[in-house]
Parts: C-alpha cells; structure tokens; sequence
C-alpha cells in the first residue's frame, strides 16, 4: 500500500473535523457525513489496513477491537437492544471509497434488505 495518507487518517490526526463518537488507543469512530440510516457512525482502527480481509490477516485483536467498538457505538447512541448493523465494504462493487479500513455501524430505525 502506498504511504500516502487517506481521508481518514486525516480525520484520526485532526486535521479534517469530526463529529467523534468514542475513540480509545486502537480505534476510532466518527458520524458518517452522508448517513444512510438515523444512526451512521463509522468505525476505524487507529492504523490503516486497506479492508476487512488484510486487517483479520494481519492484526485479528485489532478487528475484535473494530468490532468491540462498534458495539460501544451501538450502546452510546441507544440502539444496542434495538439492533443495528455492521458493514464492511470491500472494493469497487461493493462502493467501497476509502481504502482504511471501516466498519460502518448503522442503525436507530428498521433498515431495508439488502442489495441493490
Ligand atoms: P465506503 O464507501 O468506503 O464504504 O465508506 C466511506 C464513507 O465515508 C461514506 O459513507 C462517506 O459518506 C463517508 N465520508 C466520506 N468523506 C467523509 C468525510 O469527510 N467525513 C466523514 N465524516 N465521512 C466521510
């Protein structure tokens, strides 16, 4: 992967505002600025990977950290007993835009099936 920074990590380091949800020494999460559901917060590991499958590769207490955050997300925002979803995106079809790993954590309303 090149060493160029991502969006992403811009926002980590401050240099792009958030609206930061929780972050602790290995994970971050902010709202997302185009959110698709009521709750849509983004959750990032503090060191980059491109996608889901290079992070569980490399680093598996890291994505267990991804995922424990997500649901700290879920239970700060109000929707942990009313469930909510968990979405990596991984590559062009899938839209993936960001090439930093992220779980996008969504929720606080009936979401629809997925797909198209
Ligand atoms: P992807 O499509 O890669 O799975 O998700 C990238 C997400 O980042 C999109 O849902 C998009 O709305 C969000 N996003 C893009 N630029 C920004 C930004 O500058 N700030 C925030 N908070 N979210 C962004």
């Amino acid at each position: 992967m090149s060493d160029a920074e991502t969006l992403f990590e811009r926002i980590i380091a401050g240099e792009i505002p958030a609206d930061v949800v929780y972050s602790d020494d290995t994970t971050f999460a902010f709202r997302d600025i185009r959110p698709q559901a009521r709750v849509h917060v983004l959750v990032v590991p503090r060191k980059r990977y491109r996608n889901v499958a290079e992070l569980a590769a490399a680093d598996p207490q890291l994505l267990a950290d991804v995922v424990k955050t997500a649901e700290k997300v879920a239970e700060l925002e109000g929707i942990k007993d009313t469930g909510y979803r968990v979405v990596f995106n991984t590559d062009s079809d899938a839209g993936q835009t960001v090439f930093h790993v992220h779980a996008h954590v969504l929720g606080g309303e009936q979401l629809g099936l997925f797909g198209r």
